[in-house]
């Protein structure tokens, strides 16, 4: 027998418990599904191995959306924290400071190479590719070959597992953007003399951001007190469900869905609206009648992570919150310090607990490799790079992110053009969000405010807003958003190669 809900949403990450905890403060009723059977947050989870605590990547709070913020401190009034921010990158052997400092810089790249990479830039501006395609001719218009090759390509092609010049320029533009090397220099120059830089809350320049909000124990401290404010106010939230089947009735308008609990057994809801987080690709392979734009769905790419966690004595100490690793000697491409995020990550306040991590795809030699190997590359690498010996690590575990990333390739923009007239023309009520649930590379704040959006699309009965006009760098479109709301920005400090 069936249980009729009026709104059922698909996973508790942040997009989806953002909708169910706006519904349900306007007295909706709401149900949220969620497939893991333990963990609220979905990939802004926290993870808990005995007591160390640890994310998927190091979650920021940083918005430049007041009601993405407010919503931050309703949640969790009591229990945010401010980080230093400290990050580097390590290159062929040598830490460089990011952001980058000048004179730092120079002497690790060489006279030489620096020059180089001055004249590359200068030939760069002086014959710019006309009409960029790929993420290789943008960044190479932007900052010259020289500094492509040293500081975006070998990182980028890490992260997506592809060459840079099959990656889309659009997501260099996206990522990337605001970043002008002469203003870098400036601000390189200005970090080797000691001069910090004024951070502001809002419209500080990307490379500026020195500091962070950060639960103090993980961001999975966030979603569980949302869960539970979501549950306080009648709402329901079913963990261990995941949905796989839905089918819409355009007589009676109403959707019948089909899930599977962690043991097996079958459940039905009857909803007259369904928002989903889940991967829009797995999505619209659930939905019935077939839908017509089900071979674009399948097109949908994404790239999967893995985070091999070490626990011991640190080799030197660490005050990085992580390091990108742009050396190609190693196929680790980030180390996370999770200490330096927050000291109650720690159970016993002395160990280093360090996340390797590893971009990859579901079912490559990586993510199929067993725990005990993953563990042996990750002391092997750790060692080379200098920051933990092996024998010193005392405890490890592996933990595997699916559809980490929705992959931008040339012709993913087209493929969700397709889907959205499909939805907007023969399923009403089938409301997407989030990141994989929209298949846009974006931040809790974008995930969160196009949850909150679509809650009050439902409870106003009608399209008041286009959930699609924010976008992943969490600016709206003028168009469809209401001027009063203040424009989103996923500030990042690192932007020339980001991996969130
Ligand atoms: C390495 C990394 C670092 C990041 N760093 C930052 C950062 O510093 N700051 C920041 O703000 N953001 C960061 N992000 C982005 C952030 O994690 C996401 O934007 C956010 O979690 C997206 O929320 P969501 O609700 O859209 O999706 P998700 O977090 O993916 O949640 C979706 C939920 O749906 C569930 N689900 C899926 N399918 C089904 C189904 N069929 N049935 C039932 N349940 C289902 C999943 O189990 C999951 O719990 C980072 C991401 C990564 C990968």
């Amino acid at each position: 027998m069936a249980q009729h809900v009026e709104t059922l949403v698909i996973g508790a990450g942040p997009a989806g418990l953002t909708t169910a905890y706006t519904l349900a403060k306007a007295g909706r009723g709401v149900t949220v599904l969620e497939m893991d059977p333990v963990y609220v947050g979905g990939i802004s989870r926290t993870v808990d191995y005995k007591g160390f605590k640890f994310d998927i990547g190091g979650h920021r709070f940083f918005s430049k959306s007041k009601e993405v913020v407010d919503l931050w401190n309703e949640i969790l009034p009591d229990d945010f924290i401010d980080r230093p921010r400290l990050s580097r990158i390590y290159y062929r052997e040598k830490f460089y400071a990011y952001p980058l400092k000048a004179f730092e810089a120079l002497a690790n790249l060489g006279i030489w190479t620096a020059t180089q990479c001055m004249a590359s830039f200068g030939w760069a501006k002086a014959r710019p590719i006309k009409d960029p395609t790929t993420f290789h001719q943008w960044v190479r218009n932007q900052f010259g070959e020289k500094l492509f090759s040293i500081f975006f390509k070998t990182y980028t092609e890490k992260v997506w597992g592809m060459s840079c010049d099959e990656i889309s320029a659009d997501w260099a533009s996206q990522r990337i953007k605001g970043l002008d090397l002469a203003a870098a220099i400036i601000d390189g120059v200005k970090r080797s003399l000691g001069v910090r830089a004024k951070v502001t809350a809002e419209g500080a320049p990307k490379t500026l951001i020195e500091s962070f909000r950060y639960p103090r124990k993980g961001p999975g401290m966030m979603w569980e007190a949302c869960a539970d404010k979501i549950l306080a106010l009648g709402g329901q939230l079913r963990m261990g469900r995941k949905v796989e089947g839905l089918h819409y009735d355009k007589v009676t308008r109403l959707w019948t869905v089909d899930v599977t609990r962690a043991d097996g057994t079958k459940e039905t809801y009857t909803a007259d609206d369904v928002v989903s987080s889940a991967p829009l690709r797995e999505l619209m392979q659930a939905v019935s009648p077939t839908p017509i734009s089900l071979f674009h769905a399948g097109e949908l790419m994404y790239r999967d992570f893995i985070t091999v966690v070490l626990i011991g004595k640190p080799q030197k100490e660490l005050p990085d919150n992580w390091i990108y690793i742009h050396d190609p000697s190693v196929k680790v491409g980030r180390v996370q310090n999770f200490r330096s995020w927050s000291p109650e990550m720690i159970p016993d306040g002395v160990s280093t607990c360090l996340g390797l991590e590893y971009f990859c795809f579901e079912g490559d030699g990586l993510w199929i490799s067993k725990d005990e190997d993953l563990v042996a590359q990750a002391k092997r690498e750790i060692a080379k790079i200098g920051l933990m010996n092996p024998d010193e690590v005392y405890d490890a575990c592996v933990v595997r992110q699916h559809k980490a990333y929705p992959v931008y390739d040339d012709s993913y923009a087209e493929h969700i053009r397709m889907i959205r007239l499909d939805l907007k023309m023969h399923f009403p009520g089938l409301h997407l969000v989030g990141r994989n649930g929209m298949h846009k590379y974006n931040n809790q704040d974008h995930a969160m405010m196009t949850g909150l959006l679509t809650a009050e699309n439902i409870i106003a009965g009608e399209t008041i807003h286009d959930v699609w006009d924010v976008n992943e760098d969490a600016e709206y479109g003028e168009a469809g958003v209401s001027g009063a709301r203040e424009a989103l920005s996923s500030v990042r400090a690192v932007p020339q190669k980001v991996a969130a």
